[in-house]
């Protein structure tokens, strides 16, 4: 922000603040234990998901990135979308040198017609459509709710929900007209969508609109053999959660370790294994639900 805030503006957003680093108290330092293990360094023949087709809203950057990565190491075949054709085609690249299968659509998911090109291109592609992750998503500056600008609001509805709501929609539509119908679709919302942090009404509005969505989702199509699920993060460590850092004045991500149970914020990683779980064998009885990767940050 380049102008300092109102008073009344630095009064909600310093409850924000205090929200975000309650967790400092009795703490001398965030936790940075970073429990990763260091990805393969090729394509498993054998993995997970080999042969599948996984459609990625965002895997440009962050989360999206790292399972378009993941989904490819394991065996599938992962279309992707973004914004951004460079980093699309080199994210493209990057696959295809280790072995992986990739396809990168520029899509922007606000436009219902993009959308539908994307998830055309990929089962044209692919022939099927095994696994979508819907996970596309922006955030902006805080705010308390008397401020918010609606075109604020309109871009991270269009975006956010309107978004996911498209890709749902027509991702469900292709799973239903497969030869053999059925497939896993997971959709990002987030710990935002659960709580009432006070500054980011219409980014959390926009993420409790999905988990709204994906409990119908689930009760029209679980019968047709089409899971969806929703998975719910606390801070990860992406490109989002830097700007976020930026934007709120933090001195860094530490200040959203110290929001979480265990002090500190997730690796896309361990996001993308909670969603590689949603969408295997392994969580076959898991139908219209949330998942928090969060490290405890809702308990707080
Ligand atoms: P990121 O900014 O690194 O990645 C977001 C991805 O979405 C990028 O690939 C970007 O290009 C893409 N994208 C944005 N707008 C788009 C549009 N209109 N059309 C197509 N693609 C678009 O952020 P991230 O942290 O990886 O976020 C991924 C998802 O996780 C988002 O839905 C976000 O709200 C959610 N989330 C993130 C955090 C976090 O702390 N990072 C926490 C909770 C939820």
């Amino acid at each position: 922000m380049s102008t300092a805030p109102p008073a009344t503006r630095r009064a909600v957003l310093h409850g924000m603040a205090g929200t975000l680093t309650a967790g400092l108290a009795g703490a001398a330092t965030a936790n940075t234990q970073r429990p990763v293990q260091p990805a393969a360094e090729r394509v498993d023949p054998n993995g997970r998901f080999a042969g599948q087709a996984v459609l990625i809203t965002g895997g440009t950057s962050g989360i999206g990135k790292a399972a378009a990565y993941a989904f490819a190491r394991e065996g599938a075949k992962v279309a992707f979308c973004g914004r951004r054709a460079e980093l699309g085609q080199a994210n493209q690249r990057e696959v295809e040198a280790f072995g992986g299968e990739a396809l990168y659509v520029r899509a922007d998911v606000s436009d219902e017609a993009q959308v539908e090109s994307f998830v055309q291109q990929a089962t044209d592609a692919y022939g099927r459509l095994d696994v979508v992750f819907n996970n596309a998503g922006i955030d902006r500056p805080p705010s308390p709710i008397h401020e918010t600008e609606s075109a604020v609001f309109d871009e991270l509805m269009d975006i956010n929900f309107r978004g996911a709501f498209f890709t749902l929609k027509h991702a469900v539509a292709a799973m239903l007209a497969q030869d053999e119908p059925g497939g896993h679709i997971v959709s990002v919302a987030s710990v935002g969508g659960h709580r009432g942090y006070p500054g980011v009404m219409a980014y959390s509005a926009s993420k409790a609109a999905i988990l709204s969505m994906t409990r119908t989702a689930a009760s029209e199509y679980s019968a047709q053999n089409i899971r969806v699920n929703t998975v719910s993060p606390g801070p990860v460590d992406t490109p989002m959660l830097e700007r976020a850092a930026r934007d709120w004045g933090l001195e860094g991500l530490q200040d959203f370790a110290a929001g979480a149970a265990n002090q500190r914020v997730a690796q896309p990683e361990e996001v993308v294994r909670a969603v590689m779980w949603l969408c295997s064998p392994e969580a076959s009885y898991v139908c219209g639900a949330d998942l928090l990767i969060d490290g405890g940050y809702v308990l707080k």
